[in-house]
């Protein structure tokens, strides 16, 4: 209903891709992060502007391109190197395409889909996550440039970026009204990366921290008008769920077929475990739960595609699939008993990972609070 042939051919075309270049890479990116040889590998192939418009460089394809590689994405079992690629693709440079100058695409969007420079978008900060408007970096206006001053957390691709996306205080009496958006090039002065952080999944990425000390950016790399920060982000936010829903549900698709495939091969008191009801129900639930919040995904993708922003159906998108991701990991952990704890078993992987879906891009707790606000609560 949703994915013409052509998606259909693109999704092969990944899948092989994934398959030979990137698979039988995972296990030791995840003890070294990947390398950014692969992030230009997907820029010459054409995956990183798949929805993008020609004259960028891009493929000119609509949303479901890049639902299709999220999906096989998560279905390799990428996990990191995944969520690296929907910050680049999906994240940091939708806003460009959106809000940027010409020169402003030229410069940044340009080399981002061609895989020579990697995005980032930093909005976190340490004493600001779920309270964004709580952030205290600051950008000062002076003579042609702006002076940003601040600390930036949990930043994905922060210690590789070729440029980042800085939302920061221009007027910091201004309320919401007070944010603007930056393209920083990562060699600008004063862009420093003050650490790596090691976390509980996701591994094969980089997570930063990030430290702007008098960073001189030019005027010119402002992204939108002086003080449309905060819109320009709520936008970017949508895209940002809508798309993790997508690679959640994949991800939790590639896990339950996982372990319904043990399930049937795992012999106990000489029958296989999925003969017995409750294993068997369990995977039922499983199946159930997917079903249902990919129908949501879809079509929220299609009405997101068609131009329309609907806030409500994104924010349950991103709460329940992100609740499913995880419920089918730990589901699939208690199939496969002491084999999925195990590391050599994708199970362990695949839970560590998606746990992050909970977090990230909002928590399910500003999910609630989203879909309260538009019943009026
Ligand atoms: C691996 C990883 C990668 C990330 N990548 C990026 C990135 O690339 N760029 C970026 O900018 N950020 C990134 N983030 C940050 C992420 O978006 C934030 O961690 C997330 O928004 C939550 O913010 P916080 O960690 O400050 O938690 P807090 O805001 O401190 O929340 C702590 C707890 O309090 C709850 N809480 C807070 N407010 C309320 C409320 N009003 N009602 C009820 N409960 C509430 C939260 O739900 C949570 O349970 C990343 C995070 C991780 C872990």
């Amino acid at each position: 209903m949703y994915f013409s042939d052509a998606h259909q051919e693109l999704r092969l075309h990944i899948r092989r891709f994934l398959e030979r270049e990137v698979v039988p890479h995972l296990e030791e990116w995840e003890q070294t992060t990947f390398p950014d040889s692969i992030i230009k590998r997907f820029g010459e192939l054409g995956f990183l502007g798949l929805r993008y418009p020609i004259e960028y460089g891009g493929q000119g394809g609509d949303y479901f391109s890049a639902v299709v590689l999220s999906e096989e994405m998560a279905r390799a079992h990428c996990g990191g190197l995944g969520m690296a690629v929907a910050v680049h693709t999906e994240m940091a440079t939708p806003p460009v395409l959106r809000f940027g100058t010409e020169e402003q695409k030229r410069r940044f969007l340009v080399p981002a889909i061609r895989g020579d420079e990697i995005a980032a978008i930093a909005m976190t900060e340490p004493d600001a996550g779920s309270d964004l408007a709580g952030m205290r970096t600051t950008a000062r206006r002076e003579a042609g440039h702006y002076i940003l001053n601040g600390r930036k957390i949990f930043i994905t691709n922060g210690a590789r970026c070729g440029w980042c996306l800085v939302v920061a205080r221009s007027d910091p009496a201004a309320g919401h009204q007070g944010f603007s958006l930056f393209l920083v090039p990562r060699d600008t002065p004063g862009f420093h990366v003050t650490r790596t952080l090691k976390k509980l999944g996701m591994h094969s990425s980089d997570t930063a921290e990030l430290l702007f000390e008098d960073c001189r950016v030019p005027a010119d790399f402002r992204l939108g008008p002086e003080g449309e920060g905060w819109k320009e982000l709520m936008w970017e936010l949508q895209g940002e769920r809508l798309i993790a829903a997508c690679g959640q549900i994949a991800g939790a698709q590639a896990v339950f077929e996982y372990a319904m495939q043990y399930a049937k091969d795992r012999i106990a008191f000489g029958q296989p475990i999925a003969s017995f009801q409750v294993i068997k129900h369990r995977l039922v639930d499983m199946a159930n739960r997917i079903a249902a919040v990919r129908a949501l995904v879809y079509e929220t993708c299609a009405r997101w595609d068609a131009g329309e922003y609907p806030v409500r159906e994104i924010s349950q998108c991103k709460l329940l699939s992100a609740q499913v991701a995880v419920e089918v990991a730990d589901d699939a952990i208690q199939i496969l008993g002491g084999h999925g704890y195990m590391s050599e078993f994708p199970v362990e992987r695949a839970w560590r990972d998606a746990r992050l879906a909970r977090i990230g891009a909002g928590t399910d707790e500003i999910m609630k609070e989203i879909i309260a606000k538009t019943y009026g609560l």
